[in-house]
C-alpha cells in the first residue's frame, strides 16, 4: 500500500534483530567510522564462532532479521558460506557494505539466500562522497551497485546525514533512481569512533560540529523523504525529535536488538558502543549478564529531554527555550519513521 505522508514504524515485540560485526578490520578509512577498536577489538571471528553465536540469537518463536556487519563484513573470507548458515537457521539476511564487495561476494553468494544487500554512499556524486569515505570509492561502490542490482540482488542504499552532505540529500533521488535501487535509508551521524573524535576536534576549534541543528533536520529530512516517495522510493529515516502528543519508548525495553563485536560484547543501545556499558557478554559461547554498571540500568530512566543515553552521552544535541524546557523530546535513536 502506497502513503503519501510518512508513518512512525513501532518497535515489534515479535521481532528480534542482530546487528552482527564478525569483524572491525576495514578497507576504507571513512572520516566518520563509528567502530571503536579500542572498545570492541581488532579480531576476525572464525566461521565455527559466528555460527554458534548465531545458534545463541536465533528464537524461533520470533521473527529474526540479521544484519552482517564489520569494519567491512566482505572482507571476511567465509561470510557467504555465514549467509548460508544463517538462512538455513532461519534468520532474513543483510549484508551492510561500503561497496567494495571482495572476495567476489557476488558470485560467492546469491539473491535466493540474501534478503537484502546494502551500500554505503554519503554523497550524490564523488565531489559530496569522497572526502567523507575516501578518493574513488563513489565510482566503485555504483559501479557494484549496478552490477549487484543486475544480478538480481534486492539493493538498497545507506546516506548517513551530517553537515557535510546533508544540502546534497535530494540529490540521491535522481542517482538511486538511475541505478534502479528502490529502498533508500537515512541516518543520523551517532558520534561514535572517529565521529566522536571529530567532533570533539570541531568544538576546540569552533569549527560547525558534524551533527545537524534540529530546524535544518525537520526543515530538510522529511521533505527528501517525500520526494523520495514521490519519485518511487521506499524511504526510512530516523525520527529523532518527538511531537509533543508521541509517546517516548525505549527500545532497550521495548524491543529486542542486539549488537555484537568480536570481543564478545553485546549491547542493546547503539549509543553505547564508545563504552564498557553492554548489557551481556558472550564468554565460551554462552550470553552472560554484565555484572558491572550498564546500558540495562539506565533504559527505565524517564527524563524530560527523551532518550537518557543521548541525554548522557551527546547533550549537545538537545536544544531548550528559555525557561529550560527541551524544545523537542529526542526519541529512541532506533525509531524510524517511513513513506513510501
Ligand atoms: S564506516 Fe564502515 S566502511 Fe567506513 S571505515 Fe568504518 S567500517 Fe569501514
Ligand atoms: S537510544 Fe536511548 S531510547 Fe534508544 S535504546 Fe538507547 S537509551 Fe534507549
Amino acid at each position: 500500500m502506497k502513503h503519501s505522508e510518512a508513518r512512525t514504524v513501532g518497535f515489534k515485540a515479535g521481532e528480534r534483530n542482530v546487528f552482527f560485526h564478525i569483524l572491525t578490520a576495514c578497507n576504507l578509512r571513512c572520516k566518520h567510522c563509528y567502530i571503536n577498536t579500542a572498545q570492541h577489538g581488532s579480531a576476525t571471528l572464525s566461521k565455527e564462532t559466528i555460527e554458534h553465536w548465531l545458534k545463541l540469537f536465533y528464537e524461533p518463536s520470533k521473527k529474526s532479521n540479521l544484519v552482517f556487519l564489520g569494519g567491512e563484513p566482505t572482507l571476511h573470507p567465509d561470510l557467504a558460506a555465514s549467509i548460508k548458515t544463517a538462512k538455513e537457521m532461519g534468520y532474513s539476511v543483510t549484508v551492510d557494505s561500503n561497496g567494495y564487495l571482495l572476495n567476489d561476494f557476488l558470485n560467492a553468494t546469491n539473491p535466493d539466500l540474501l534478503d537484502y544487500l546494502s551500500f554505503s554512499l554519503d554523497g550524490p556524486d564523488p565531489e559530496v562522497n569522497d572526502p567523507i569515505r575516501g578518493q574513488g570509492v563513489f565510482e566503485i561502490c555504483v559501479d557494484n551497485i549496478k552490477k549487484a542490482v543486475a544480478l538480481g540482488y534486492r539493493v538498497s542504499v545507506i546516506y548517513t546525514v551530517s553537515n557535510y552532505n546533508i544540502d546534497h540529500l535530494h540529490r540521491m533521488i535522481p542517482l538511486l533512481n538511475e541505478l534502479k535501487v528502490k529502498r533508500f535509508f537515512i541516518q543520523v551521524i551517532g558520534l561514535r569512533g572517529e565521529s566522536a573524535k571529530l567532533e570533539s576536534e570541531a568544538n576546540d576549534q569552533n569549527e560547525e560540529s558534524l551533527q545537524v541543528e534540529r530546524q535544518k533536520w525537520l526543515d530538510t529530512v522529511p521533505e527528501v523523504a517525500k520526494q523520495g516517495a514521490a519519485a518511487g522510493l521506499h524511504v526510512t529515516y530516523p525520527k529523532v525529535f518527538l511531537e509533543e502528543h508521541e509517546l517516548f519508548e525505549c527500545a532497550g525495553e521495548a524491543a529486542e536488538n542486539y549488537f555484537i563485536f568480536p570481543n564478545g560484547r553485546v549491547y542493546q543501545c547503539p549509543l553505547c558502543e564508545d563504552y564498557a556499558l553492554h548489557t551481556y557478554t558472550i564468554e565460551n559461547d554462552e550470553l552472560v549478564a554484565n555484572p558491572d554498571v550498564n546500558e540495562k540500568m539506565m533504559f527505565p530512566l524517564k527524563i524530560a529531554e527523551g532518550c537518557v543515553m543521548n541525554k548522557l552521552l551527546q547533550p549537545d544535541t538537545i536544544e531548550y527555550d528559555d525557561s529550560g524546557k527541551p524544545l523537542s523530546r529526542i526519541s529512541c535513536c532506533l525509531l524510524k519513521k517511513e513513506i513510501y
